[in-house]
C-alpha cells in the first residue's frame, strides 16, 4: 500500500527519547485517512503521540469493507526505500506485482513481506474477481542503517508458526513469540503476531521485558492488560513486561507488535525511509525520472506521481513529538 496523501507530512522518528521503559497503557486513536476513491483506512502509526514501536513505523488497518460492487483496493505502482512492507489479510485477497517481476495473490493467513532495501516499486490491487469482504492491515518496518541498502526482495509465507494456550491462538508473522519463530526475514529484533481470542478466553502471553509493545484490535473487543480495545485505537504498552494478560468476552482478534526500541533517527516521508533530507529528495527525483526503482509490469493504469516535497528541509529529530 502507498501513502496517498497529496501533502504528506514528514515524520521524524527513532531514538530512545520517547520510549517508555516501564509498562504503560497508552490509548492512541487512529487517524482516518482516505485511500483512493472508496477506501478509508485507520492509520495507527505514525500518530501524533507516537511514531514507532520497535522498528514498526507505519500501521494501517482497513475494512472489513463490502467491495462486492466496488473495484476494492487499487494502488498503482509506487516506490519504497529503506523499509519492509508487511501485508496481512483477514478477508479477501490482494494481487501484488513488483519491479522484481513478482506476481502473487495474497490470501488470508498468508504473509506478504516486501523488503524494499535500496529501491523497489510495486502495485497492489483487488483481483477483478474478488471476495465480497476486504479486511486487513498494512505495516512497515524501518530497516536499520546497516541494512537499509540491502537488495530488494519479495517473500510469500503461506505457512506460519502458531502458539496456542488458554483458548488463545497466535500466528507469528515476524520474529519470535513464546518460542515460535517466523521464517520471515527480519533485520532488527522485533515481533509481529495475529492473535485470536474466542469468547471467554483468558491467557497470559509470555513477552520480552526489553521489547516495547503495542496492540490493535482487528475484530471484536480484546481486553489487553485490562484495557478493552475496539478497532480504531492502538494500545501502547511500553517495555518492562514478562507477560501480557489477555481475555475476551466476545470472539476477538488483535495484532501484537513489538521490538527493541529503534535507536537510530530516521526520516519518513511518503513511501520512503531515509536518514536525511537529501536521501528522500534523491529517492523522489529518481522515482520521477524513472530511474533506480524499476518497472512494475501488468498493472492497468498509470503509476503514482510523488507529491511535492515540503518547502522546509526534512530533519531527523528523534522519536519525541
Ligand atoms: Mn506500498
Amino acid at each position: 500500500m502507498s501513502n496517498l496523501d497529496l501533502r504528506p507530512a514528514p515524520a521524524e522518528c527513532g531514538g530512545r527519547a520517547d520510549v517508555t521503559a516501564r509498562p504503560v497503557r497508552e490509548l492512541l486513536p487512529a487517524k482516518r485517512v482516505p485511500l483512493g476513491e472508496s477506501t478509508v483506512v485507520r492509520r495507527l502509526l505514525p500518530s501524533l503521540g507516537r511514531r514507532m514501536v520497535g522498528a514498526w513505523c507505519f500501521v494501517d488497518h482497513y475494512g472489513p469493507d463490502d467491495i462486492a460492487h466496488e473495484p476494492g483496493m487499487q494502488v498503482p505502482p509506487h516506490p519504497h526505500m529503506g523499509l519492509q512492507t508487511v501485508s496481512w489479510l483477514h478477508d479477501g485477497e490482494v494481487l501484488h506485482r513488483d519491479s522484481l517481476g513478482s506476481l502473487q495473490t495474497l490470501c488470508p493467513g498468508q504473509l506478504g513481506l516486501m523488503t524494499a532495501g535500496s529501491a523497489i516499486a510495486h502495485s497492489e490491487e483487488s483481483p477483478r474477481e474478488h471476495a465480497r469482504v476486504l479486511h486487513g492491515a498494512q505495516l512497515w518496518v524501518a530497516l536499520p542503517d546497516a541494512h537499509r541498502r540491502t537488495a530488494p526482495a519479495w517473500e510469500h509465507h503461506a505457512e506460519l508458526p502458531r502458539v496456542t494456550g488458554g483458548g488463545l491462538r497466535a500466528t507469528v508473522l515476524m520474529g519470535e513469540l513464546d518460542g515460535a519463530a517466523s521464517p520471515a526475514t527480519t533485520f532488527s529484533p522485533l515481533v509481529g503476531a495475529d492473535l485470536t481470542l474466542p469468547a471467554g478466553a483468558s491467557a497470559r502471553l509470555p513477552v520480552r521485558p526489553d521489547f516495547e509493545y503495542a496492540a490493535l484490535t482487528m475484530s471484536g473487543e480484546a481486553e489487553v492488560d485490562g484495557v478493552r480495545l475496539a478497532p480504531g485505537s492502538m494500545l501502547y504498552l511500553g517495555c518492562g513486561r514478562s507477560e501480557l494478560p489477555l481475555r475476551a468476552d466476545v470472539d476477538s482478534s488483535f495484532m501484537l507488535l513489538g521490538g527493541e526500541p529503534f535507536e537510530e533517527h530516521i526520516v519518513m516521508w511518503w513511501n520512503f525511509v531515509g536518514r536525511s533530507h537529501e536521501d528522500i529528495a534523491q529517492a523522489r527525483a529518481d522515482w520521477m525520472t524513472g530511474s533506480r526503482f524499476g518497472e512494475v509490469h501488468g498493472y492497468e493504469g498509470a503509476r503514482l506521481l510523488a507529491p511535492e516535497l515540503p518547502p522546509v528541509a526534512l530533519k531527523p529529530r528523534g522519536r519525541a513529538r
